[in-house]
């Protein structure tokens, strides 16, 4: 169980195991991994180099034609082999993100954050509409956290954003994620990482709004006095 997480670290960007998964074994960019988190490149970057991965560097003729082109040399390696996008990049010296773009191209799903034999790593990518379901749900609950309304600005790092549904739950076995529904703004909500780690996986059948009501009765009596619970 190499890369599977038992639990999911409070930071994953300084995470050895989650920048292996996504930097090495499924070849994502410092960028990409850094809109997954919020965080910048150079943060990025950072951390893989204090976490000792060897950070990649240029590769040549990403586009020139050869055997990671090919649909059914990609479905070979990628499905029947269940070979790693760095892996097929290794073998033709091309980047990870080289064969990515050929598997998006031929329409081939990826199973990023989905590692063959991983178990419980299958939250760690959801999907390429993330970052910006993560920024709307934030705006909708007002840049503060849903429960106990801690504003955005005070909240280290940041305001996580929650799936009230796991999002394991969308992910198959044999199948391709429905990220559309797993990242549903009605399955999304704003919280704290206090909030975040002390409701995580409570009432996984309701609404943002029902979610907020219950942690908030929860809550109490830290927000007796909070002027939202007088109509609960
Ligand atoms: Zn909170």
């Amino acid at each position: 169980m190499v890369h599977g997480l038992s639990t999911f670290p409070t930071k994953p960007w300084r995470d050895r195991r989650v920048l292996e998964l996504l930097y090495v074994d499924e070849g994502l960019t410092q960028r990409e991994i850094g809109e997954i988190f919020g965080k910048a490149k150079t943060t990025i970057c950072k951390w893989l180099r204090r976490v000792g991965i060897k950070t990649r560097g240029g590769y040549t003729n990403p586009y020139s034609d050869g055997p990671w082109t090919k649909k059914d040399v990609l479905e070979e390696l990628y499905i029947e082999q269940e070979l790693t996008q760095a892996e097929i990049g290794d073998k033709f010296d091309q980047s990870p993100r080289t064969i990515r773009r050929w598997l998006h191209r031929h329409g081939i799903e990826t199973r990023i954050g989905r590692p063959p034999g991983g178990e419980g790593s299958s939250s760690l990518y959801y999907g390429p509409q993330w970052p910006q379901q993560r920024a709307r749900v934030i705006d909708r609950d007002g840049r503060q956290c849903a429960c106990c309304e801690t504003d955005r600005d005070v909240v280290d790092p940041d305001l996580n954003v929650h799936h009230i549904t796991p999002a394991r739950e969308f992910i198959p076995d044999d199948g391709q994620p429905n990220y559309e529904a797993m990242n549903a703004l009605s399955n999304l909500i704003s919280l704290c990482p206090s909030c975040h780690s002390r409701f995580e996986g409570n009432w996984q059948d309701c609404t943002p709004d029902e979610f907020a009501r219950r942690a908030k009765l929860a809550l109490e009596p830290a927000t007796r006095t909070d002027r939202s619970l007088a109509t609960v």
